[in-house]
């Protein structure tokens, strides 16, 4: 949290750059193409290391193909792969996609389930792609920590943590439930646009005004690494 300021002016800045990110970002929500729960948690789990982009470019041969957990469980990984190749990591996908499936059909009938502790224990899922089944299907509160969101909390002074587990426990004691979902995808869509990892754009930033920029100038001065080429743009 920045420096001396009390729980209760957290919560106020807090709430005051929700409102701002909302009227910049009405409709926000994950950037990945679904329409069952298990769609979306395969969607995710593509997700990881990979762009939005890149992740809607192989889902609907991969979702015509296997369209649930049941199909997925049964299928073959060599096709899996095949259909997934694009997104990287392609053999770790899908052992997760295929683990997974198996998991539900086994102990979940089919049917992904819509607690916190049964998603995360389904392989290839952890806390974040289990916010973002919780929030965007089964309209359960769920604070959604990525990239973007770790840096752009630590920006505003909202945490001083970089474990995502802890950043989402911070934010939920200052922001209402019903505001997780929508703000953290907000984050994100911020992060992209302004809050640019090694260039923030603070001087044309909405909510400069309630932001500290906690590190931002020592971001500025480090060296800029040469571009390794991996996929893990995570757009
Ligand atoms: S003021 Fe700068 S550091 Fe703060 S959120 Fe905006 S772009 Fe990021």
């Amino acid at each position: 949290m920045a420096a001396r300021e009390s729980i209760a002016e957290i919560k106020q800045r807090a709430g005051r750059v929700a409102r701002a990110l909302a009227k910049l970002y009405p409709n926000a929500r994950i950037s990945l193409d679904f329409e069952t729960p298990w769609q979306c948690l395969a969607a995710t789990i593509l997700s990881a290391q990979s762009t939005a982009a890149g992740v809607t470019r192989v889902t609907p041969e991969l979702f015509k193909e296997y369209p649930d957990a049941r199909a997925m469980a049964a299928a073959d990984p060599r096709r899996v792969e095949e259909l997934i190749v694009r997104t990287g990591f392609f053999r770790q996908k899908t052992r997760s996609l295929m683990g997974a499936a198996r998991k539900i059909v086994e102990d979940y009938g089919g049917e992904v389930p819509s607690e916190m502790d049964a998603l995360v224990k389904i392989p290839g899922v952890g806390r974040k792609t289990a916010n973002v089944i919780l929030g965007h299907i089964f309209g359960k509160p769920g604070f959604v920590v990525d990239t973007h969101v770790r840096r752009l909390t630590y920006r505003l002074g909202f945490t001083r943590d970089t474990d995502p587990e802890k950043i989402e426990i911070d934010m939920q004691k200052i922001l209402p439930a019903e505001d997780w979902t929508p703000f953290s995808m907000r984050l994100i869509l911020h992060g992209r646009q302004i809050c640019i990892a090694r260039k923030p754009q603070c001087e044309i930033c909405a909510i400069a005004g309630d932001c500290p920029r906690v590190g931002v100038g020592k971001a500025a001065r480090r060296p800029r690494r040469a571009k390794s080429g991996s996929a893990s743009t995570r757009r």
